[in-house]
Order: structure tokens, then sequence, then C-alpha cells
């Protein structure tokens, strides 16, 4: 029972350990190979813990191999499990001195399982994925205990219970301590994003607006030059086109003071349902040029508070990127509807689509992968959906497409009585 409770001790260190040294290396060592030093730390835990294995007696002997490898598949990469496994059986095999077949087999099979729940267990919430850790541990403890049943003394079973138990409460912490700092790292970024926006679009506003005097100087005295008899024909000419050309910058340079002043925006009830098909149809004909057919399914009467250039803005500069995606002509689908008080639009395109990187860099201002991009439409984009409560969300598969899923809350009716 000692070595027993010691040996428990020691395995439940060895997975913790893997929860602090990912918030070590990723909140303090950024920057520094830290999914190397990572994929380093599981791939020793797995190997210690099954070099010295938790002993219940003489001939009985159980490892928490699953739990590296759980951490392994889901929160590291499949390609890199395959490697691990790889170190179970060799490991296994220096062992006990042979090949053992029975290993390769279960995990095989649980490489499968856990391949299949990963896109799943990746948009579950903190919850539902200690729910999964504790019904793969308690899949585990029930075939054990199947096995003790049959050949086993009431002692290992109760030996197992405490067993299974604690592994569970390891793998918890582990789970717990990985989700917590994923969710203080992209709160971190987002405060970056975020600064790094306002810092932009003041410094902007502070230079459009120096701008604008000397531009109404310059306006002023080609006015009264045009006005002036004595110039010759052509001139009068190119005088209308500056003062025309100018009159356009004045307007460029207007539209961006009022999208650097969010205050500016002017908010009223809005029918989102026929903004939509106007937008469409406003597209249509961008779209065919393309060979891209644009399809839509929206529901009625879908109400929000908003501006409703900024909502056009938004809703183009999303589309025409999708348009852009799409080299090769395809579909680009449009789904509105409410559920919960919230508006839902989904833009799907079947584009070239964007990596995990790319991602990342969406709506920084000047990021841009096209020749003649301006980086500019998705961070309009973001700070317009912001400053409306609302919330966009990315999914992409490269080569297979893109889908923008932007949440906006609606306006419900209150029906007095
Ligand atoms: P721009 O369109 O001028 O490049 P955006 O801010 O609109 O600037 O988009 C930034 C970058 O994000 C694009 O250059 C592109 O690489 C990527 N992107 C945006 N939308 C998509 C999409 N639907 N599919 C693939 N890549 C996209
Ligand atoms: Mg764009």
């Amino acid at each position: 029972m000692v070595s027993f409770t010691k040996d428990l001790i020691l395995h439940f260190s060895l997975i913790v350990f893997l929860g602090f040294m990912y918030n070590y290396l990723y909140m303090q060592r950024r920057e520094i190979h830290q999914r190397r030093w990572f994929i380093g730390s599981v791939f020793l835990a797995a190997s210690l813990t099954m070099i010295f294995p938790v002993e219940f007696d003489q001939s009985l002997y159980f490892d928490l191999k699953l739990i590296p490898f759980f951490i392994c598949m889901f929160y590291i990469g499949p390609a890199v499990s395959i490697g691990l496994l790889g170190l179970i059986i060799g490991v296994q095999s220096f062992i006990t001195g042979s090949f053992v077949p029975i290993i390769l087999l279960n995990y095989t099979i649980i490489f499968i399982l856990f391949l299949s729940l990963r896109k799943f267990y990746s948009h579950k919430s903190l919850k539902n994925k200690l729910l999964i850790g504790l019904g793969v541990i308690l899949i585990v403890g029930t075939t054990r205990a199947g096995a003790l049943l049959i050949g086993g003394s009431l002692e290992q079973i109760i030996l197992l219970l405490i067993y299974t138990f604690v592994s569970f409460i390891a793998l918890a912490g582990t789970i717990y301590i990985i989700e917590m700092t994923n969710f203080q790292l992209k709160t971190i970024n987002e405060l970056h994003k975020a600064e790094k926006f306002s810092a932009i679009s003041q410094l902007a506003a502070s230079v459009a607006h120096e701008i604008r005097n000397p531009m109404t100087t310059i306006r002023g005295f080609m006015q009264i030059l045009q006005n002036d008899r004595s110039l010759p024909g052509n001139y009068d000419m190119f005088l209308s086109v500056s003062l025309q050309e100018l009159d356009r910058t004045q307007t460029i340079i207007d539209n961006f003071l009022s999208l650097a002043k969010p205050n500016n925006s002017r908010k009223h009830h809005l029918d989102l349902t026929a903004l939509l098909y106007q937008i469409i149809e406003f597209m249509k004909p961008y779209a065919h040029m393309a060979n891209i057919n644009i399809s839509s399914e929206i529901e009625e009467n879908l109400q929000v508070n908003a501006d409703s250039q900024e909502v056009r803005q938004l809703l183009i500069n999303i589309i025409k990127n999708g348009i852009e995606a799409m080299e090769d002509g395809g579909n680009f689908t449009i789904h509105a509807y409410i559920r919960n008080e919230d508006i839902y639009i989904e833009l799907v395109d079947e584009g070239i689509g964007m990596n995990k990187k790319q991602l990342e860099r969406l709506g920084n201002p000047y990021y841009s992968t096209k020749e003649k991009g301006t980086g500019l439409g998705l961070m309009i984009s973001y700070d317009i959906v912001n400053r409306m409560k609302g919330s966009i969300k990315v999914d992409s598969q490269m080569g297979l497409g893109t889908k923008f899923t932007i949440l906006l809350p609606a306006v419900t009716h209150r029906i007095d009585t």
C-alpha cells in the first residue's frame, strides 16, 4: 500500500507537471521553441510513467501513458502522436524484452478514436472537455476492472478505483491548466490587437485631420484662379479636374475620419434581411465576372440596431474577400438566421482558405497577401462588429474554403400587454 501510494503521487505529479510546463513555456518563454519543449515533456512523461509504473502487487502494474497520449493528440497533433506511439512501443518492448502487439493494437484503436474526436473536442467548453477526459478514463478503468473481476482480488479492485480516480484528477488538472493558459493567451492577443488598432486609428485620424486644413486653403486659391478670366483655355479644364480630384480626396478623408471616430456612426433600427438582399444584388455582377454563383438563405424580419452604411461596408468587405479567394469560380453561400436573440450571418466561400498563422493575423492593419490589397478591409470590419457588440468567427481550411460567421445582437420586438 505504501509503495502504491508513493507511485501514485509520483505519477500524479508527472502528469500535472505537463500542465505547468505548458503554462511556463507558453506564458513565460513565448517565442523560444515552446512547441518542441512541450513535445519533449510529453514524451518524457510517457516514458517515465512506463519505466516506473504503479505497482498493485508483484505481478500487476499499471501506468498512465494514456494521459500523455491524450494530451499529445488533443493539444499537439496526430503526427507527433504517431511518434509518441512509436516511443511507447519502443519503451514497452525494451522493458519486457519483446515486442508487445497488444499495445500496438490498443493504441491504434485509441488513436483512431481520438482522431475522430479531435475536431469535436476543440470546439467544446472546458466543462465538456473535462467530461470527455472523464469518459476516456472511465472506459479504460472499466476494461481494467473487467479483467480484474475475472482474475484479481478485492484489494486490487479497490486500488484500481483509487487509481482511476487519481488518474482523472491528474488529467482534469492538466486540461484545466492548459485551457486556462490558452484562454489567457487569447485575451492578451486580443488586447494587443485592440491596442494596436486604437493607436493606429488615432494616429491616422490626426494625420487626416492635419491634411484637411491645407487642403481647404488650396481649394480656395484654386477657385480664385478658376474665376480669373485671363487664364488660357486649357488651364480652366486643368483646374476643374484638379478641383474634382481634391473633392474626391476630401471625401476619402472624411470617410476615413468617420471610421476612426466611431461616435459618428448613426445607429437606427435596420432591416437586415432587406439589406442583405440589396447587397447580394449589388455584388452579383462582380461575382459573375469571376464565375461565382451567390446563393442565399435568409430568414425574414432580421432586425439590428446599426448604421446601415457600416453594415453594408462590413458585408461587402467579407463577400469581396471571399470572391477574391475563389480564383477558379464556385459557390458563395450566405446564410442568415436568428437564434436566442443573436443574429448569425454565415458567409461561406470555396476559395483558397487560410492556415492557422494566416488566421491569427486576420484583422491586423496592413496584413494582405494580395498584390493590390490594402489589408484594411478586415480591420475595419472587425472594428465595426466590435462597436456593434458583436463578434466574428473564422473557420478555414487550406484549399477548401473559409467561413466567416458574424454574430450581431438582434433587436427583438417586445409586445406590451
Ligand atoms: P485585402 O483584401 O486588401 O488583402 P483584407 O483585410 O480584406 O485586405 O484581408 C486581409 C487578408 O486576409 C487577405 O489579403 C487574405 O490573405 C486574407 N483573407 C481574407 N478573407 C479571406 C478569404 N475569404 N479566404 C482566404 N483568405 C482571406
Ligand atoms: Mg479585402
